[in-house]
């Protein structure tokens, strides 16, 4: 397989058009072509020559939308991308007031194996290169038309165990000459591999991180989460006070709600307890039903006195809006649908 030519840095470029003979001033233009997600044929500014010898050299992908469906009631769109090899992932744009945001998936499907979770059930299949979640963010952006000023890796797959390739995502995605999308509107999820955390913390980025955390104690998370054998809750936490003394960023918690499982007072208790002096933010997510799964959302009136418990502490917590609710919007069981309707 070809390199694809979109996953490249700009110095790269740099180096590629420079050994192909060509002058600097073509690799700023190549690159602010294919960071707005042209095809050879746009690029009418770049000899003909050249393009021939690049496709030669180089692919360039551009996914297509297998499904798109859009919300009738908050305009939240989900596209299901196709790949260069036939897989599927998904992405969902969401319109808030501070700006339009894309939720990315950082694999196909996910090894990590929560309970709760739609994307994990088939296993991984693989992890997504750097162009292709940048493709992910452009392509959603082009087809809706839609300016997209944040992004949530929060779709399918583990970002953190795919590392490298979201990092040079990152760099891609925030560089000036191509979306520069601060860092500060870009938020990485992680269901807590603490070694990576460790590592992520190291590059003292200016994102959010955001820890699917899911429970107080490992009695609880031990059931919903197969990662917390290998890193505990403690372990964790520790994790995300080192993380916090790297960065000075405080971190957002993650806390699907599950009904008669997480959700008690004393669970609300705990995990106040557990998250003292700690610069956190807790986001309560009412869980999102998953066919497979025998688990069901906590009621409106034990989300809200979780909610209470933790701000009355000190810690504060929101409750998530749900959008896209029409649309299947909760990552995986679109892609789940398609693969299972292709046979
Ligand atoms: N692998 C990463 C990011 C992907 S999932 C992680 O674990 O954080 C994004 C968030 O959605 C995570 O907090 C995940 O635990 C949560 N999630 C997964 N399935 C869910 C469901 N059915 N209902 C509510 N939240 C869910």
């Amino acid at each position: 397989m070809k390199r694809d030519l979109r996953g490249m840095t700009l110095p790269e470029v740099a180096e590629a058009l420079k050994a192909m003979g060509q002058p600097a001033f073509r690799a700023k233009q190549l690159y602010t072509w294919l960071h707005k997600g042209a095809g050879y044929e746009d690029m009418t500014n770049i000899p003909k020559t050249l393009r021939e010898a690049l496709a030669a050299e180089y692919d360039l992908y551009r996914p297509t939308p297998v499904r798109r469906q859009e919300s009738a009631r908050d305009g939240t769109i989900k596209y299901l991308w196709q790949l260069a090899d036939g897989n599927c992932v998904e992405t969902v744009l969401m319109r808030y007031h501070y700006g339009n945001t894309v939720c990315i998936s950082s694999e196909v499907g996910c090894r990590m194996g929560c309970a709760f979770c739609a994307s994990t059930i088939g296993g991984l299949v693989r992890r997504l290169e750097p162009h292709e979640m940048l493709d992910e963010v452009l392509f959603t952006q082009l087809d809706s038309g839609l300016e997209i000023s944040h992004i949530v890796l929060m779709g399918i797959g583990e970002p953190l165990d795919n590392f490298d390739k979201v990092m040079r995502f990152l760099e891609l995605v925030n560089s000036p000459e191509g979306m520069n999308i601060s860092m500060r509107h870009i938020s990485l999820s992680t269901c807590g591999l603490v070694p990576k955390i460790d590592a992520l913390a190291e590059r003292k980025l200016q994102l959010t991180l955001s820890v699917s955390l899911h429970a107080p104690n490992d009695e609880i998370r031990n059931r919903i989460m197969p990662v917390n054998q290998a890193y505990d809750v403690e372990t964790l936490l520790s994790a995300c006070r080192r993380y916090y003394a790297a960065t000075s960023r405080r971190i957002s918690f993650e806390y699907a709600m599950i009904d008669g499982v997480n959700d008690s007072a004393d669970n609300a208790k705990e995990l106040l307890r557990r998250l003292k002096g700690l610069p956190a933010h807790v986001n309560l997510i009412p869980l999102n039903r998953v066919e497979e799964s025998p688990l069901v959302p906590s009621t409106k009136a034990a989300v809200e006195r979780f909610q209470k418990i933790l701000e009355d502490g000190g810690v504060s917590a929101t409750v998530r809006r749900t959008l896209g609710g029409d649309i299947d919007a909760s990552c995986g069981q679109l892609r789940r649908k398609y693969t299972q309707q292709k046979g």
